[in-house]
C-alpha cells in the first residue's frame, strides 16, 4: 500500500517515492538545549517518530538524523534578540558548555520516556564547526555571500526562488519587518558567520577564515550536517511550522546554492503547535509544561503520547488536563484488553479456534494501514484499533478465547504498536495472594454473598490492586 504525505513545498498530499529504492534519508531539526523540552517540543519529535515508524512499518529503511543546537543562537529566528545559551547559563550560573550538556541529557531522557526511537545519529552543532565553515567557503567561492559589519551574510538576491517553501511575498514581507540590520543588503539576507559578537561574554568561539574568533549563524548547522550525513539530496526534512518562514527557507537557499542540486529535499513535513490557553507553548512563555510536570501529576508519558495521537499532526492541539484524562482512559482500555489476551494465550480452555478472528485481523490491519499511510492519520488509526477491540470483546465467551486465536491477536497488536508505540506488553505478574483473593471474591459473588465480596475487594485494594467485574469473571489492574 502506498504512503501519501503532505508536502509543505507543494501544499499538497503526494505519493511518497524515495529517491533511492527503499532507503529513506530523513532529517529532523532537533532541540535547542538551553532549557528542558516542553511538551510542545515533544509533540514535534513524536510526529517525526510516527513518520519514521510508519516508513519502517511499510518496509522502508530509514536513516534518521537529528541535530542538537548547542551553539548560542539568538532568541529571534531572524538574527536578532538574545543569545539563547547565554540566557540559560546566566539563569543557572553555569557555563554554556555545562548547560548544553545537561539539557542534551535531559532531552535524551524525555526521548526514552516518550518511547521515541532514537535517531541513527544525534549530531551536535559544536562538533561540526569545520563542516559549517567549509559550506560557507563554498558559498563564498560561488559568489553567494558578502562581508559587512563583521558578519558573513548570505545574499538572497542571488537566487531567483528564495522563499519558495514559505511561498513568501517578498515585497510585502520586507515592508512588514520592523527590526532591520543596517548591514543587510536585503531584509531577508541572513548571517552565515559572526565575527563580532554582540555579547561580551560569548564563550563559544572558533577561528575561521573571516577572523580569529567567531561563531556560525543558526541555519548553516542543519545544512552542513544534513549534507554530511544524508548527501547533497535527500528525501524528508521535518520540524515545527515555526521553521517554515525563516529557518527552513534559509536552509533551502544556502544548501541548493552550495550543493548545486535542486530540490535539496524532496518532501518537507511540518507539525502544528501544541496550544495552551489559546497560545503556542513556548520555552520563553509562561505556559511551559515539561514531561516531568506531567509525571509528577501521575500522568504516564505514554498517556501524553496517546493524547497527541488523537489529533492529526497538521492540526493545532489544545492541551488540557481534562483531555489528558480521556487519553488515559483510552489507553487503559487497550492495556486491559492486552493483559486479558495475554492470559488467554497461556491457558488451555474449552474454546475452539474461531476462524473469523483471522479475517477480522486482516480487515483491521488493512484499515489501520490505510489510515496511517494517509498522511499519518493517527486518530483514525487509533479508532480502527478500538473498533477491533470491541469486535474481539464480543467474541470472548465466559471460557475466554482459544490459545491460538489469542496469539494471533497479540501478534497483530504488536505489529500496530510498532507504529503507535503506546502499549506496554510487559507481563506483570499479579501476586498469587491477590489472584487468590480475587478468585475467592468471585466465588462470594456467585454465592450472592455481597458483604464478603466487598470485604475482599477492599483487601485487594489495600494490596495496591483494583478488581473489576467482567463477563468472563474478573480482571485485576494496578491501582
Ligand atoms: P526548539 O528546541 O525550540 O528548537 O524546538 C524543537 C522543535 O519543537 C522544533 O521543531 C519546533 O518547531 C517545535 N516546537 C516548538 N514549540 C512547539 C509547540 N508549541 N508545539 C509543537 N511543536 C513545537
Ligand atoms: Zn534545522
Amino acid at each position: 500500500m502506498s504512503i501519501t504525505l503532505f508536502n509543505t513545498l507543494t501544499r499538497t498530499k503526494e505519493k511518497f517515492v524515495p529517491l533511492k529504492d527503499k532507503s529513506v534519508g530523513m532529517y529532523a531539526c532537533g532541540p535547542t538545549v538551553y532549557q528542558y523540552m516542553h511538551i510542545g517540543n515533544l509533540r514535534s519529535f513524536l510526529f517525526e517518530d510516527i513518520l519514521k515508524r510508519t516508513l519502517l512499518f511499510n518496509g522502508f529503511k530509514v536513516k534518521h538524523i537529528m541535530n542538537i543546537t548547542d551553539v548560542g543562537h539568538l532568541t529571534s529566528d531572524a538574527d536578532a534578540g538574545e543569545d539563547k545559551m547565554l540566557k540559560g547559563a546566566r539563569r543557572e550560573n553555569k557555563t554554556v558548555w555545562h548547560i548544553a550538556d545537561f539539557y542534551t541529557k535531559a532531552f535524551q531522557d524525555d526521548v526514552k520516556k516518550m518511547n521515541l526511537l532514537p535517531p541513527a545519529k544525534l549530531c551536535k552543532a559544536t562538533d561540526h564547526i569545520k563542516e559549517q565553515i567549509e559550506m560557507i567557503k563554498t558559498l563564498e567561492r560561488k559568489g553567494y555571500t558578502y562581508f559587512k559589519g563583521g558578519n558573513v551574510y548570505f545574499d538572497t538576491s542571488k537566487i531567483n526562488d528564495y522563499g519558495k517553501l514559505s511561498q513568501l511575498d517578498l515585497d510585502a514581507d520586507s515592508q512588514a519587518r520592523v527590526e532591520r540590520d543596517p548591514h543587510k543588503k536585503n531584509p531577508h539576507d541572513f548571517v552565515l558567520w559572526f565575527t563580532k559578537s554582540k555579547f561580551q561574554e560569548q564563550e563559544m568561539k572558533w577561528p575561521s577564515p573571516w577572523g580569529s574568533s567567531g561563531y556560525p549563524g543558526w541555519h548553516i548547522e542543519c545544512s552542513a550536517m544534513a549534507t554530511k550525513y544524508l548527501g547533497k539530496q535527500f528525501d524528508i526534512h521535518c520540524g515545527g511550522i515555526d521553521h517554515i518562514p525563516v529557518h527552513h527557507t534559509n536552509e533551502i537557499a544556502q544548501s541548493e546554492a552550495a550543493n548545486s542540486k535542486k530540490p535539496w529535499v524532496k518532501y518537507w513535513l511540518h507539525n502544528e503547535f501544541l496550544v495552551l490557553s489559546g497560545e503556542k507553548m513556548a520555552k520563553s512563555g509562561e505556559n511551559f509544561i515539561t514531561l516531568s510536570t506531567l509525571i509528577e501529576k501521575g500522568i504516564d508519558p505514554l498517556d501524553y503520547r496517546y493524547f497527541c495521537l488523537g489529533t492529526h499532526y497538521r492540526k493545532p492541539l489544545m492541551f488540557s488536563y481534562e483531555a489528558l484524562e480521556g487519553a488515559k482512559a483510552g489507553r487503559k482500555r487497550i492495556d486491559i484488553f492486552i493483559k486479558k489476551i495475554q492470559i488467554f494465550g497461556k491457558v488451555n480452555n474449552k474454546r475452539k479456534q474461531d476462524s473469523s478472528i483471522k479475517k477480522l485481523i486482516e480487515k483491521s490491519k488493512n484499515e489501520f494501514t490505510k489510515k496511517i499511510n494517509d498522511d499519518l492519520n493517527t486518530s483514525e488509526a487509533l479508532a480502527t484499533i478500538h473498533e477491533f477491540i470491541g469486535e474481539i470483546n464480543k467474541k470472548i465467551s465466559p471460557e475466554g478465547i482459544d490459545k491460538k486465536n489469542a496469539k494471533e491477536i497479540l501478534k497483530f497488536m504488536k505489529k500496530i504498536n510498532s507504529v503507535l508505540g503506546i502499549i506496554d506488553f510487559k507481563e506483570e505478574r499479579t501476586p498469587k495472594e491477590v489472584e487468590l483473593l480475587a478468585r475467592m471474591r468471585l466465588m462470594a459473588r456467585n454465592n450472592k454473598d455481597w458483604k464478603k465480596a466487598d470485604e475482599l475487594r477492599e483487601k485487594i485494594k489495600e494490596m495496591g490492586y483494583v478488581v473489576g467485574d467482567t463477563k468472563e469473571g474478573y480482571d485485576i489492574t494496578k491501582a
